[in-house]
């Protein structure tokens, strides 16, 4: 089948400095660097790279439009659902990375990705009608995330949310929700639980399925993750890999999670994708140039075939 993802396409600004500025200073920096990114584009990459058919939705201007579009073309992303905003320009994150510490200062300003309507979405009704799953994040309006949540739902898609960066969220929303993917910061805003340790995890994932979430799967860094639905949890322990950039980790976790389901495997090994997706991507820099590739993937799950989710 396929994906369609609804969210933010942003162009990443990077520049590096040996230390911070102070407000009014001005001080040198090196290394700029312009990439792809944003959390919406980042998962349909990841979608694409893994081999899945994956259709991506969402506003960008005028700026950097070329580099944008060749971009998910070259990923295998079908962009006949992206609107370019002449009014509005291409979200933008401004990210001053320290050297040294690797602190970094993040301003971002979605600028198009705001004016994502519900008209958008209703002019993408094909591809949604073609995809298994719906994938979103929340870097773009909550209502077009509200209406698409709904939409996907009556079509009878598998709706995934990874609510990501936290915000509260309108009560009604769970019950359109199938999957919910927080991280643990996102989970306290979902929750108001502390996670701590697995118990917390399963504590919290149980209240996410009073909300009327069906499956609820908790990402704790390092750690791995926890899976949580009616029937019970299971931990999935994180791979060991070594680590060189943990930006985007979250974002391959999803990609893989989507992929998997959308090729029809059930969710514990969908899950085994996810967490076999995110360590590749910690193997390798940048939030989208170092997505996997599906056959990456593939040789990496050979190689660890014994994985799978222990009961908590
Ligand atoms: P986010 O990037 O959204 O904050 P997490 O930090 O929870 O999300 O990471 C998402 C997933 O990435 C984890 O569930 C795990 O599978 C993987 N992961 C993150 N950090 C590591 C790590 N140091 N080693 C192995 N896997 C990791």
């Amino acid at each position: 089948m396929a994906v369609t993802v609804l969210g933010s396409i942003h162009i990443d600004l990077y520049i590096k400095v040996d230390r911070l500025p102070e407000i009014g200073e001005t001080i040198v920096g090196s290394g700029f660097t312009i990439l792809p990114g944003g959390k919406g584009a980042n998962q349909a990459v990841g979608c694409g790279r893994l081999g899945e058919e994956t259709y991506m939705i969402g506003r960008i201007g005028m700026e950097f439009s070329d580099l944008i579009l060749r971009n998910f073309r070259d990923n295998k992303v079908i962009t006949d659902s992206i609107i370019i905003d002449e009014h509005y320009p291409t979200g933008v994150a401004f990210i001053i990375l320290h050297e040294k510490t690797k602190e970094n200062m993040i301003i971002i300003d979605p600028g198009a990705g705001k004016r994502i309507s519900n008209l958008d979405i209703d002019r993408a009704d094909n591809e949604i009608d073609s995809s298994k799953i719906v994938l979103l994040q929340l870097e773009i309006p909550l209502e077009a995330n509200l209406y698409m949540c709904k939409k996907a739902k009556f079509k009878g898609k598998t709706v995934i949310l990874n609510p990501a960066p936290a915000r509260i969220l309108p009560e009604d929303m769970f019950h359109y929700i199938d999957i919910i993917t927080p991280n643990r910061v996102e989970t306290y805003q979902l929750t108001g639980v502390a996670v701590k340790d697995l118990s917390t995890a399963k504590e919290a994932g149980e209240r996410l399925i009073q909300k009327g979430v069906n499956t609820v799967i908790i990402t704790l860094g390092s750690y791995g993750s926890v899976l949580v639905t009616a029937s019970g949890a299971l931990y999935y322990p994180a791979f060991s890999v070594e680590v060189i950039d943990t930006t985007g980790a979250g974002d391959a976790f999803n990609a893989g999670l989507a992929v998997a389901l959308s090729r029809g495997m059930d969710i514990e090994e969908a899950l085994v994708w996810a967490n076999a997706a995110a360590a590749l991507k910690l193997t390798k820099l940048g939030a989208q140039t170092g997505l996997p590739y599906l056959d990456e993937l593939l040789d990496f799950l050979k190689k660890h075939s014994k994985y799978k989710g222990k009961t908590i």
